[in-house]
């Protein structure tokens, strides 16, 4: 259509030396531990340097979004550079890429257009390596687990109750499920067993709500791996692997700084997945860069019914942090497919179709403002189809109902294209009119929990528990595992747990399938649906199109 490619924009840019970078956030050569010119890891250890900062934490959510993703992260990376532009000392704060989705469908998760993270090409390829070692250290703990079988089965593990799988950063569904330990009693024994994709390891999890590598080898520990005979846990502490692993991730948990395409630093940190854990950056980069800029802003995977809960209810919750604005992105495409359009028909005016979606938008701006007490901000990111009378509608309605609204045009023009979304975030901010609560006491049954967040955030009349789950819950009570937060796993594409049911939908009710517990990331994961923890490729995967020439220049990452 004309426009540039995110890859195309971003091999335009000049890119500043990530020691620049560091300056602008007081942080020395010797801070930085650098991985080439453009990228560095910085040490967890600097929270102890008194720097005087707290910053202000900008949360970016969404509406129920179309297949396509509406550009959270790309309004999280422009409004920095919008707050960058009006003088402000900002950080960015995002997660890294999985190859999955970078080889599969979605494409790399670096932002578009004119905001974006640079460079592209590394942050959505390898990076600095931390997937790598997160896999490493659940393979070790998967090696040890069948070697202490092997070596005689001391702890009496149930081979039939082993709930640790391997890992692989690859959307691969040829290992999800595979039988091992094949060929005769030299080479282990037999059983099945599968792979998930890395970001869906409880090690991704862990790494990413651990406060400090103290807390990482704790929270490793607890991993549950396998169950006895009559049922009672086993855990990477008694297999004496949580140290070990704690140990090939020790660099890994430096937070990843690097610059966007307008030079506001950020920080890539940690991508846990969005429905089986809670989908957002580490603790760590989000806690360093609060402690380095006066303004932080980031994302929080999926529409805000599931990312903006976890985000608030389970990593506020156990890193005790507040934000102070949240932004919540909408676009005219997805307000239309949450009105009734089909995939195929949203690139045409729709008003009518439009209005019909608001319901959606409005049910998130109140979860918000009123289930959680913060304020807010709905962000129209504008595409090159909308039309004006579109947009106008969009924000016509929202001020006659009393929502802050601010068009964004961030991925057309850059920071440039927000500062008007970034002046209302500073405005919200500055009225300090918050009264921050979290959507359940903790402290709630398993059960009760689970009910407050499908009855007040997906405005649900009720939950039903399958035979299954009602047994899950009972055991994991027993073991003590029912004071944790809950980790929803539902569709995206709905309030509800059916990704048909579009708007804002009433009259339903939420049905929990499964119960588990991650004992070492400390939340219990309620499952609605089938939760795919090792994507597969499409027909025709992203990876087709992506080369590289002989100066090592790449292409096609999007
Ligand atoms: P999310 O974080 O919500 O999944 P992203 O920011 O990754 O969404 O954006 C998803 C895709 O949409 C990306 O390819 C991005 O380049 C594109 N995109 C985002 N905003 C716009 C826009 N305003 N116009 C055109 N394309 C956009
Ligand atoms: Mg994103």
């Amino acid at each position: 259509m004309g426009f540039k490619s995110d890859i195309e924009i971003a091999q335009e840019a000049t890119l500043k030396d990530i020691r620049e970078i560091g300056k602008k956030l007081g942080l020395s050569e010797d801070d930085l531990e650098l991985y080439g010119k453009y990228k560095a890891k910085v040490d967890y250890n600097l929270l102890k340097r008194e720097t005087g900062k707290k910053a202000k934490l900008i949360l970016v959510t969404a509406i129920n979004p179309t297949p396509a993703g509406e550009g959270k992260t790309t309004t999280t990376i422009g409004v920095a550079d919008a707050l960058s532009k009006i003088g402000k000392n900002v950080l960015v704060a995002l997660r890294e890429p999985s190859l999955g989705p970078v080889f599969g469908v979605k494409g790399g998760a670096a932002g578009g257009g004119y905001a974006q993270v640079v460079p592209m090409e590394d942050i959505n390829l390898h990076f600095t390596g931390d997937f790598h070692a997160i896999g490493a250290a659940n393979n070790l703990l998967a090696a040890m687990l069948d070697n202490h079988i092997y070596q005689g089965n001391a702890l009496g593990i149930d081979t039939r109750k082993i709930t640790w799988r391997r890992a692989m950063d690859m959307n691969d569904r040829q290992l999800r499920f595979i039988t091992d330990g094949l060929g005769g009693s030299t080479n282990g024994v037999p059983r099945e067993d599968g792979f998930d994709i890395t970001v869906a390891s409880e090690v991704m999890a862990v790494f990413c709500l651990a406060s400090d590598i103290i807390d990482l080898k704790e929270r490793l520990g607890r991993i549950i791996v396998a169950y006895t005979r009559d049922s009672k846990p086993i855990t990477a502490k008694d297999l004496n692997a949580h140290g070990a692993m704690a140990a090939l991730l020790k660099d890994a948990l430096k937070p990843n700084l690097v610059q966007t395409l307008e030079g506001t630093p950020a920080f890539i940190h940690g991508g846990p997945f969005a429905n089986i854990a809670h989908g957002c950056n580490s603790v760590t980069a989000t806690k360093m860069a609060m402690h380095f800029a006066d303004y932080v802003v980031t994302e929080a995977g999926f529409g805000a019914d599931l990312g903006a809960e976890k985000f608030l209810d389970i990593k506020c919750r156990m890193a005790g942090l507040e934000p102070n604005a949240v932004v919540i992105v909408a676009t005219v495409r997805a307000l239309k497919y949450n009105g009734g359009v089909p995939k195929a028909d949203l690139g045409n005016e729709n008003l009518e179709a439009l209005e019909k979606g608001l319901p959606n938008l409005l049910k998130h701006v109140e979860n918000i403002t009123k289930v959680f007490g913060l304020p807010a901000v709905v962000a129209i990111n504008r595409f090159p189809l909308d039309t004006e009378a579109e947009l106008e509608l969009v924000r016509t309605k929202c001020k006659e109902l009393g929502v802050n609204v601010a068009l964004s045009e961030v991925w057309a023009k850059g920071g440039e294209g927000g500062v008007e979304l970034a002046n209302e975030v500073l405005r919200l901010i500055e009225s300090g009119e918050k009264n921050f609560q979290f959507c359940y006491d903790v402290n709630m049954s398993i059960k009760d929990k689970i009910k407050a967040i499908a009855t007040k955030v997906y405005g649900a009349d009720g939950v039903n528990f399958t035979a299954a789950a009602e047994k899950e819950i009972k055991t994991l009570t027993d073991l003590g595992f029912d004071k944790t937060p809950i980790c929803m796993a539902k569709t995206q594409y709905s309030l509800t747990d059916d990704q048909t049911k579009l708007g804002r939908p009433t009259g339903f009710t939420i049905t929990v399938r499964q119960v588990k517990i991650s004992a070492g990331a400390g939340f219990v994961v309620a499952l609605t649906g089938e939760i795919m923890t090792m994507p597969g490729l499409p027909k025709v995967p992203s990876a087709e199109k992506i080369d590289v020439d002989a100066a090592g220049k790449i292409a096609g990452l999007f």
